[in-house]
């Protein structure tokens, strides 16, 4: 997997990116935060280790949490959830905008992991099928999972995030922002440009370590 703040940040982007469609700043700025939350909530399904469910069952880690029908049931409920608790925020509540955007946050969690260079891969279509997806390239280290790991070798693994991923973050808060839109285009397209080179310097390693 990505690190979990990394699959916060990008879901963030993509939701901050929809703000000028919404109506209501302060439910915009709510949603925007939940998203970064749902984003993270599949790797909850590590506990799975913990009462003896394999890496590869389907619902094992990075199963059935990860799949695009997990991403509906997750989005669904906390959607409902955020429609109760914000019946009124500035004469708006959460509408299908919202739901939509809890839905992608939720499945950019498995799509992202599945740029992974480690692990067994995602159940994308779990329950339809078991079978674990990668993407046919993955630039993006794995990061090791629980916390102790994370400080002995996960420094790396977010330094490659942050050059990676997390460009999603910086584009999303410049498409979200008010004001002219020239200087946040010439940003865009610098942060873009950045972006582009980073992929392209991280998949050359890849291919020269591959033809060593
Ligand atoms: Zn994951």
């Amino acid at each position: 997997m990505p690190t979990v703040m990394t699959h916060a940040a990008v879901a963030w982007g993509l939701a901050r990116a929809a703000r000028p469609l919404s109506p209501a700043p302060a439910l915009a700025a709510a949603r925007e935060r939940t998203c970064a939350v749902v984003a993270m909530l599949p790797d909850l399904d590590v506990l799975a280790f913990t009462v003896g469910i394999p890496y590869a069952h389907p619902l094992g880690h990075r199963g059935a949490s990860h799949s695009l029908l997990g991403a509906v049931v997750l989005g669904l409920g906390v959607w409902l959830l955020l429609r109760r608790l914000l019946r009124d925020v500035e004469g708006a509540r959460p509408g299908g905008l919202d739901l939509a955007l809890l839905v992608v946050a939720a499945a950019s969690h498995g799509l992202l992991d599945m740029l992974t260079d480690g692990g067994e891969g995602v159940g994308l279509f779990v329950p339809l099928s078991d079978a674990r997806h990668f993407w046919p390239r993955q630039p993006v280290p794995v990061s090791p999972i629980g916390l102790l790991g994370f400080f002995a070798h996960g420094l790396p693994v977010l330094a490659w995030e942050l050059g990676l991923l997390w460009p999603a973050a910086a584009l999303g808060a410049l498409a979200g922002r008010p004001g002219p839109w020239r200087p946040r285009a010439l940003a865009a397209l610098g942060v873009a440009a950045a972006t582009v080179a980073a992929w392209a310097w991280r998949l050359h390693l890849i291919a020269w370590d591959q033809g060593r």
